[in-house]
């Protein structure tokens, strides 16, 4: 009888059981990014599909937290209306969801006043976090709303998280309203020390730096057994160094959500801590969410009705202009080349014999085909970017670009995408020691750059002065900054149009202006 009613009530309790109780935590990890919808012609990433992520997560029982590492509030064409409130609006929809911890990276402090971070941090109904720098807004509300030494409960457990912004010195950003510290080391060991006083059963660290920076810092696990991972942002590709009884796990992410790390953090008494994190692919593969998408049409019909010219057509793309994120900072692109011509012809008195820009700056992470809308250039260009024209000679231009090519990993901000000379690079060289070739076309075919003749040189007023690592000589004139790099180019695409002429060429591999040397290819151009 008593086994019956036992039978009875089990049977019963799991008809009607609530969802089970969490197991574990899962961790969903973004960075970096600037869109309310997905990109890629909604093919890849976006919040929406993060959301259907953390809800089948939490179908299967789990703890869901999501984790941003920096880089959201700019820069967008939506940024120029609304300064990241429409970013806002859909990290509070999925802090509802599941809770979302962020750090700040550089772009949040895009703007030079306060204004708009004040408003940004009032709108937040999810948590800023931050241990290196501090919010000096003037406004105390906000002042305060930044998080140290962060935690909170998960599974029945208490995590600890430090967060670290880069430094202006590591390329951040510098403000009246915003106060550094400068040691991130010993600004993580302080935190971590402060965490464990409070008696967390895990640490973790959430940062907007650069690869090797997170990489050194999760060498403190083998002093602090409790850090269980660290995860970043500022690159935009995927990253990830594996853990060990020394090293933490370190993950980021693709921008704009096409890749997201799910990190499972389970508990049981043998082993307090099993730390598991697994790369997911936001493709199409992955649902909408509807709810979501609500949100998302709601921003969509805001901007149209503020650009009601947005999905004009301005021009035609003769071939896929290829403007993905994986590109741009990657590789030559075809939009990317499209782009530094027309800089070349940018001031009147004769075309640029060089032209180059960060692909940084080019942030639509898209395709265009076919049909170029307005909307495209607004995307292309979140800010705006003003040229400067000036001479420099072979030698130092050689020097100025080998700054594009530095450093390791995927996607670097600062590659560069370049007019009127073609370029091949080593990287298995030194930094600073990497380009292989540098040649300039002549009547036919190409010479090696002469390093004691000038050359005239077009590029954007931020890489003039200093801007991503690029260090161009002041000693000659230059032009102040002048034309506006986006009407530059809507007007090279509308000069086509009037003509009747389509823009654009695919990357040619017989002739490239970008070349690497690898296993397979130990020479420099083939003509
Ligand atoms: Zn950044």
């Amino acid at each position: 009888m008593k086994r019956i009613l036992l039978l009875f009530v089990a049977t019963f309790l799991s008809a009607c059981a609530p969802p089970p109780d969490p197991a574990g935590i899962t961790f969903v990890h973004l960075n970096d990014t600037y869109r309310v919808g997905a990109v890629e012609d909604g093919n890849a990433g976006g919040f929406s599909r993060v959301v259907t992520l953390v809800r089948e997560l939490q179908d299967e029982g789990r703890d869901v937290r999501i984790l941003h590492g920096g880089d959201f509030l700019y820069p967008s064409l939506e940024s120029q209306l609304w300064n990241g409130l429409q970013i806002v609006d859909a990290f509070n929809f999925m802090d509802a969801v599941a809770p979302l911890y962020a750090v700040s990276g550089n772009h949040e402090f895009d703007r030079r006043g306060p204004e708009q971070l004040i408003a940004a941090v009032r709108a937040s109904e999810f948590d800023w976090l931050g241990d290196n720098y501090t919010f000096r807004t003037g406004a105390a509300d906000v002042d305060e709303a930044l998080n140290r030494a962060f935690t909170f409960e998960a599974a029945g457990r208490k995590v600890g998280v430090f967060a670290l912004l880069l430094h202006p010195d590591d390329g951040g950003n510098e403000r009246d309203y915003l106060a550094y510290d400068d040691d991130y080391l010993v600004v993580a060991e302080d935190t971590i020390k402060a965490l464990e006083a409070k008696g967390v059963d895990l640490v973790i660290g959430v940062t907007h730096l650069h690869m090797w920076q997170d990489v050194e810092l999760a060498k403190l696990k083998a002093k602090y057994p409790k850090l269980a991972f660290i995860v970043g942002g500022h690159e935009h590709e995927p990253e990830h160094s594996p853990g060990s009884d020394t090293a933490a796990v370190v993950v980021k992410g693709a921008s704009n959500a096409r890749i997201v790390w799910a990190i499972d953090v389970d508990f049981d008494e043998a082993e307090p801590v099993r730390i598991s994190e697994r790369k997911v692919v936001l493709d199409r593969s992955v649902a909408f969410d509807p709810e979501y998408e609500v949100l998302a049409d709601k921003w969509r019909a805001r901007l149209l009705e503020k650009f009601p010219f947005l999905e004009a057509r301005v021009g035609t793309a003769a071939v896929p202009m290829d403007s993905r994120e994986v590109t741009v900072r990657n590789k030559e692109s075809n939009w990317g080349n499209f782009i530094a011509d027309q800089m070349r012809g940018a001031f009147r008195d004769g075309t640029a014999d060089l032209a180059f820009i960060n692909g940084g700056t080019l942030r639509i992470d898209d395709f265009i085909e076919g049909d170029i809308l307005f909307e495209d250039i607004g995307r292309t260009f979140g800010f705006s970017s003003y040229l400067r024209k000036t001479t420099l000679t072979g030698g130092e231009f050689r020097t100025v670009l080998e700054a594009g090519y530095r450093g390791a990993g995927p996607s670097k901000g600062y590659f560069p995408q370049v007019s009127g000379f073609r370029v091949c690079v080593d990287r298995n060289r030194d930094s600073g020691d990497r380009i292989v070739s540098l040649q300039v076309p002549l009547e036919e075919g190409w010479q090696e750059i002469v390093a004691d003749k000038e050359y005239s040189l077009v590029v954007p007023d931020y890489l003039y002065r200093g801007g991503d690592g690029y260090d161009v000589p002041k000693e000659r004139p230059a032009t102040p900054p002048g034309s506006e790099l986006k009407y530059l180019v809507l007007d090279g695409i509308l000069a086509a149009q009037a003509k009747g002429e389509q823009i654009g060429a695919p990357v040619d591999p017989t002739n490239p202006r970008f070349e690497q040397l690898s296993e397979d290819n130990e020479r420099c151009f083939d003509n």
